[in-house]
């Protein structure tokens, strides 16, 4: 602090910001950015959120609507808006829905409105998916960031659904029949990373969303 090295260095940085940011407006650039997290539920997806937006609070997640009954401990227009089906199908007839999905006998969709309000403000937000769902939004947002989070293994990934002791075992068994064919669409997506050891999948989303967005 004080010395005129630092405040050279801290000069150049505010110029540079000042560049990058009249780069974006001249190139008419929305500097806001979407980014799709998408791999077989129990896979660690939320997980390993919460701990990347603990790390980045400026990163905004985007609240589904879903027709699923809350778990325990989940809260109404925190973790999920929770809807009726009549509620759900009228969102989708009036086409309020960026995307939307069938997913173990439930539906959910990413509200429209939401999320452009806040990429049109330049925020970056972030969409947790399944595969269906981020196949649409590749159609409508192509420049978004997609990634696949994959289990170490297939029976790793059942003592997760198991361990986390949410999910009845009928819905055990949906969610292990869709995880399958999920996975084999995990090359669909621009970066693929396993959640084995909790920490080294955290830096490597976190470098994955980082990354991307300078070269991109
Ligand atoms: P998803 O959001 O993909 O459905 P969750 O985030 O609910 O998955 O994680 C499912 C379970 O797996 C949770 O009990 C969570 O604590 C656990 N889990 C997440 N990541 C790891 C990991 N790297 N190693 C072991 N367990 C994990
Ligand atoms: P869960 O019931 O475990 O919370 O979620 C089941 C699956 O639905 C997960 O793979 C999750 O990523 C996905 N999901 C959550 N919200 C949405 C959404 O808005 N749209 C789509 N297509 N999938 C979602």
């Amino acid at each position: 602090m004080g010395s005129p090295i630092a405040a050279e260095l801290s000069n150049a940085l505010s110029h540079t910001e000042h560049l990058i940011s009249d780069l974006q407006t001249s190139s008419g650039r929305n500097p806001g950015r979407l980014i799709v997290l998408t791999g077989p539920s129990g896979v660690g997806k939320g997980t390993l959120l919460k701990a990347l937006l603990q790390r980045h609070p400026e990163l905004k997640l985007s609240i589904s609507a879903t027709t699923r009954s809350p778990r325990t401990g989940e809260v109404d227009g925190v973790n999920y808006y929770f809807i009726t089906r009549q509620q759900f199908d009228l969102m989708v007839s009036e086409n309020e829905f960026i995307e939307w999905a069938e997913f173990a006998n439930n539906c959910y969709g990413t509200p429209k409105r939401s999320v452009e309000e806040q990429l049109a403000a330049g925020e970056w937000v972030v969409l947790e998916i399944e595969l269906e769902g981020a196949r649409q939004v590749r159609q409508s947002f192509p420049e978004a960031i997609r990634i696949f989070i994959l289990p170490p293994s297939i029976q790793e990934l059942e003592s997760r659904i198991r361990g986390r002791g949410q999910d009845s075992d009928d819905a055990i068994d949906r969610r292990l029949q869709r995880a399958k064919a999920e996975i084999d669409a995990a090359n669909e997506f621009d970066v693929q990373i396993i959640n084995d050891e909790f920490n080294e999948a955290l830096d490597r989303l976190e470098q994955t969303v980082f990354l991307a967005t300078v070269v991109g």
